[in-house]
């Protein structure tokens, strides 16, 4: 055993349970000491936080699928109220756009067809196992403005084939997102407009009172399939009219109480 799997194996998570619910709410799980002798450096995954010199770091990043009915319905899927189903990003896929700045987002290689989708992101601070969806809004952190970018084809193909939809969605700046907004500044988000313009047209336009789980139900659910930890972001799923972007397109996305954000695809 190396030291450093020694010292997370020795590692115990500071744990509370909070009231008498069911659920253990994480308040901290960073494993601390001198940084380990490596032959190169991988870059950390840390995203803006506004009004803070302060980043939050990014341990994963969780996706909701199907998350509005008519959108649900646009991917040919049933709407009624199933379970939610989550799929994952690398966290190094993350594109930050600052507000107020027009970023550029390379097109990217293999797709013919590709998309946006327009999401509220909730960023946690604390994680727990088996966490209620009335404790479950203690563990968000930050909110944001996100675009879950897809490769609709590549998407699509695998799923025709039963195959994971892994080149589809987790690929390279896949994750756009601004800085995050701190909770105890903008509050939670379970109603307001949520839209995205492509080249000052809109394309999608929705209400966050439309998801079929709210970010509260969304990490209960999470927190029975994985353990929560702090540093995780979750994207929470987005409302129907997805469609192409090519390049040259200037994408803008909204959320009421949230900073809009800019991207240009090249
Ligand atoms: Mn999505």
């Amino acid at each position: 055993m190396t030291d450093i799997n020694r010292r997370n194996a020795l590692h115990t998570a500071a744990t509370m349970t909070v009231g008498a619910a069911v659920g253990t709410i994480t308040a901290s799980c960073a494993t601390t000491g001198p940084s380990p002798k490596t032959p190169f450096a991988v870059n950390g995954t840390y995203i803006a936080m506004a009004n803070s010199d302060m980043v939050f770091p990014v341990r994963r990043i969780y996706c909701i699928g199907r998350n509005y009915r008519a959108h649900s319905i646009e991917m040919g899927s049933n709407p009624d109220r199933e379970p939610p189903f989550f799929f994952q990003k690398p966290t190094d896929a993350i594109q930050l756009v600052p507000p107020g700045e027009t970023v550029d987002h390379p097109y990217p290689t293999l797709t013919k067809n590709y998309h946006y989708e327009v999401e509220l992101v909730a960023a946690l601070a604390k994680g727990g196992r088996n966490v209620t969806s009335d404790q479950a809004l203690e563990l968000v952190y930050a909110y944001t403005v996100g675009l879950d970018m897809t490769r609709r084809d590549l998407q699509r193909a695998m799923g025709d084939e039963k195959k994971p939809w892994e080149i589809g969605k987790s690929f390279d700046r896949s994750a756009v997102l601004g800085p995050l907004q701190p909770s105890a500044k903008v509050g939670h988000f379970t109603q307001g407009a949520i839209w995205l313009k492509v080249n000052g047209q809109t394309k999608q336009n929705a209400n966050l009172n439309q998801m079929i789980w709210n970010v509260a139900e969304q990490i209960a659910n999470l927190s029975r399939a994985f353990e929560l930890m702090p540093g995780d972001i979750i994207y929470s799923g987005t409302p129907e009219n997805v469609g192409p972007v090519v390049k040259g397109d200037v994408m803008d996305a909204h959320i009421d109480g949230l900073p809009d954000i800019r991207v240009k695809v090249v």
